[in-house]
């Protein structure tokens, strides 16, 4: 193995609080894997949970893997180097199950990297009993996991703590690979892709799905009753993550807005608070490792025991984003003295809000805004989307008005405004909706960034909108899209190789899709009827 190599995941080691190391011998080896760099890993509290959990089993010992670094990459591929683990250097095919942990669409070329890298064949069917079983979970996997459905041998669809307990109990009576599916198979909200075959018409839509062996039809999402219960923990501290030496503890799991657009407030409900008590023990016991504790929740001033929890003495707390509503006042007077906050307005007029169902307020965008500003705050972040449904010139020219009113109400501090492309997701009512053309989506982010440019104390960043279509097609695409992830290991234009795969973008992307028509992901239960999804679409893209 290359020395290098071995070295740098050894540094990144050494500086680590509360790594697990364990003896393999007749435990079930387990390789967790994010398939992007350790930073974005580790900066994940799903990942960190999952590593915690599975290593509170005694018969399990659970490793970390990550996709090199790019500045790595040329070093793995001229030393024929494979992914390997972090705590022992064990190369991910020599592990009983490897699991990789996917939060976003645009990763899936690296799950497939990954696997050749370390030559385990891609496809489920190529693999054999010398192989690991390759699973997947995270928000991918329940959203809509078929466009890597033919690489994975499983699928967890839910949250993990729910059903992880009794897939491993599964997994360590069975005598084979084989048999270990099978009886996974029987666990709600494990989803087996490889005994499902799926059919399309020559229109290219699908025409029917037929499950093999005692599939069930339909595959139920699993979530936790109550947080307080089962922790989701992140056990190790570093400085190398995107929360230096922070600790991060969950507070609430889903978001009681649902706001029109948001997989996370779709796909993570119903939400769910963690007791006062809970939340608390966590703290201390974050404490014992470091003084920094960031609170995760999707809409922290939901959350009832927030101050509370912000007011405990000697903890130095941060938190994700605020919502801007009048409930937030209180919280961000326990913000000042903080580097940055964030809020996302979304959409630059009321009426925009309104189609996506964010259901906040100019006055409170800007009230909650000059509250942050005015108490010292270094940098108000806020978000935007551009390319949403029924947006027209004026939507966009709201947000230059309203960034301008909100610089208007203190000198104090920067405003950073960063713009991302919508991408419609499955389960939320605008499933059936398609993208905004890539011309009129470049134009306004121009046009926005040239607008505000010479506003004092404000910096606009956006993403690159090719990369929110790749993530568009990611997103709501078919089984036949893993052609295009297997031509772009070799070919880097993600057009171009879907293609040369025969895969037409536009295809997933651009296209208006109807309530009779069976989607992708139509075979997951999710807990939100579609008549009722698509009730809520036709009301809000009319108004
Ligand atoms: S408030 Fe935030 S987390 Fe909640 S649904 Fe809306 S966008 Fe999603």
């Amino acid at each position: 193995m290359n020395r290098r190599l071995v070295e740098k995941a050894d540094e990144l080691l050494s500086k680590e609080k509360g790594t697990v190391f364990k003896e393999p011998g007749g435990r079930v080896s387990v390789c967790l894997v994010w398939p992007n760099t350790y930073h974005l890993g580790m900066s994940n509290l799903g990942f960190q949970g999952l590593y915690t959990l599975l290593n509170e089993r005694d018969d399990v010992v659970c490793e970390r893997a990550f996709l090199p670094d790019p500045e790595d990459m040329e070093e793995y591929v001229r030393t024929g180097t494979g992914v390997f683990s972090l705590e022992s250097k064990r190369p991910l095919g020599r592990f009983d199950i490897v699991a990789f942990s996917v939060s976003f669409e645009n990763d899936y070329p690296n799950v497939l990297r990954i696997l050749r890298m370390s030559n385990i064949p891609l496809e489920a069917a190529s693999r054999g009993p010398r192989h690991p079983m390759v699973v997947m979970g995270g928000a991918c996997a329940f959203a809509n996991p078929e466009q890597l459905a033919e690489f994975m041998d499983l699928c967890f669809t839910g949250e993990a703590e729910e059903m992880l307990g009794e897939f491993m109990d599964a997994y360590l009576n069975p005598s084979s690979k084989e048999e270990a599916v099978k009886s996974a198979m029987g666990i709600e909200g494990v989803y087996a892709p490889q005994c499902y075959d799926v059919s399309y018409g020559k229109d290219g839509l699908i025409t029917g799905r037929v499950a093999r062996g005692g599939a069930p039809e339909v595959i139920k999402r699993r979530y936790v009753k109550d947080i307080s219960k089962y922790p989701l923990r992140a056990s190790i501290i570093t400085p190398e993550t995107e929360f230096q030496r922070m600790c991060l503890v969950e507070a609430m799991r889903g978001c009681p807005h649902s706001c029109g657009f948001c997989l996370a407030g779709h796909v993570y409900n119903p939400p769910r608070k963690k007791s006062l008590d809970a939340i608390k023990k966590e703290i201390q016991s974050a404490l014992e490792q470091t003084e920094r504790v960031g609170l995760i929740g999707p809409s922290l001033t939901d959350y009832p025991h927030a101050l509370d929890v912000l007011g405990m003495e000697g903890v130095d707390f941060s938190i994700t984003s605020l919502r801007a509503s009048p409930r937030s006042v209180a919280i961000v007077g326990l913000m000042q003295g903080k580097k940055s906050v964030s809020i996302a307005p979304e959409a630059g007029t009321e009426r925009l809000r309104k189609v996506i169902d964010k259901k906040i307020t100019e006055e409170d965008i800007i009230e909650t805004s000059r509250l942050l500003l005015a108490g010292g705050i270094e940098r108000l972040r806020l978000y935007f989307m551009v390319g949403l449904p029924t947006e027209a010139d004026h939507d966009i020219e709201g947000i230059v008005t309203l960034v301008k009113k909100i610089r208007d109400t203190s000198a104090k501090g920067n405003i950073v405004l960063t713009l991302s492309t919508f991408v419609p997701k499955p389960f939320t009512p605008f499933q059936w909706h398609p993208m905004q053309g890539i011309k009129t989506v470049k134009e306004r982010l121009k046009h926005i960034k040239k607008s505000l440019g010479s506003v004092k104390g404000v910096k606009v960043f956006h993403d690159v909108p090719k990369y929110a279509y790749m993530q568009g097609m990611f997103a709501r695409g078919d089984r036949r899209v893993a052609g295009a992830l297997k031509a772009m290991l070799d070919e880097g234009d993600w057009k171009k190789a879907s293609l040369s795969a025969g895969v037409d973008p536009g295809f997933h992307t651009m296209r208006e899709r109807g309530l009779s028509e069976t989607l992708p992901w139509d075979f997951i239960d999710i807990g939100i009827p579609k008549d009722k999804l698509w009730e809520r679409f036709e009301q809000l893209v009319g108004l």
